[in-house]
């Protein structure tokens, strides 16, 4: 059992999208999975009440307190995705302290990347009482298609000494228009944006301890 968390203080870098549609691929695979709102905005929950016939369990667990009861849930699911709040920064702490792996989506510009310092500082700090846990690595989000990412990206994101996953999310219309009836681009007809989320989950399985 693994909590998955997906953080990034920064709003619109890509977090419910990930968490959602990383959720169903883990689902898909026949895993027990639980989602977990950690966002007051409640995201996650809206995209989740937009369906009736959404398969996935998922709890608000929106202050840092309610995360440290996470520990009580592992047992019942085979993994927990938590989508990750803005600015609040004990709620992420608690969320650093309940997670065996972060993902940090972030958009392919050096501004997003450099926001991401305060996190990143966060994780490593975490790590190094622990001996390494949890593991973090950054996913590019809402990349565009056809574009190359810029070596400036890359140098930004290399600072951090962190792993990139090799799977980018690109932006596409698919994305929005799946979550606007709580479904995910795996319920959805454009196999790329399939294709990337299974590519993603593949790696991420493959990273995790
Ligand atoms: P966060 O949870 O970090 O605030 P969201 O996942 O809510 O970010 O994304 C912010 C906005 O960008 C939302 O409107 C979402 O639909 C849109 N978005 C996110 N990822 C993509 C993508 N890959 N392609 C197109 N739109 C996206
Ligand atoms: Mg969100």
């Amino acid at each position: 059992m693994a909590v998955i968390s997906v953080l990034n203080p920064k709003g619109g870098s890509g977090k419910t999208t990930l968490t959602t549609n990383l959720a169903q691929a883990l689902h898909l695979r026949g895993n027990k999975v639980l989602i977990v709102d950690s966002d007051p905005q409640g995201s996650a929950r809206d995209w989740h009440a937009a369906s009736e016939a959404n398969p996935l369990p998922l709890v608000s667990l929106d202050r840092a307190n309610n995360i440290k009861t996470l520990s009580s849930m592992t047992e019942s699911y085979d993994h927990i995705v938590l989508d990750g709040a803005a600015k609040l920064e004990d709620i992420i702490a608690a969320a650093i302290k309940a997670s065996d792996f972060i993902l940090i989506p972030v958009q392919p510009s050096p501004y997003d990347i450099w926001a991401a310092s305060d996190l990143v500082d966060f994780i490593k700090a975490r790590q190094e009482v622990t001996d390494g846990s949890p593991q973090a690595a950054f996913v590019i989000t809402r990349h565009i298609e056809g574009t190359r990412l810029g070596d400036d990206v890359r140098k930004a994101l290399d600072e951090y000494e962190l792993p990139v996953f090799r799977t980018a999310i690109t932006q596409r219309q698919i994305y929005p228009q799946t979550a606007s009836e709580g479904r995910t681009v795996l319920d959805g007809d454009n196999a790329k944006a399939r294709d990337e989320i299974n590519a993603l989950a593949d790696e991420l399985i493959a990273m995790m301890p």
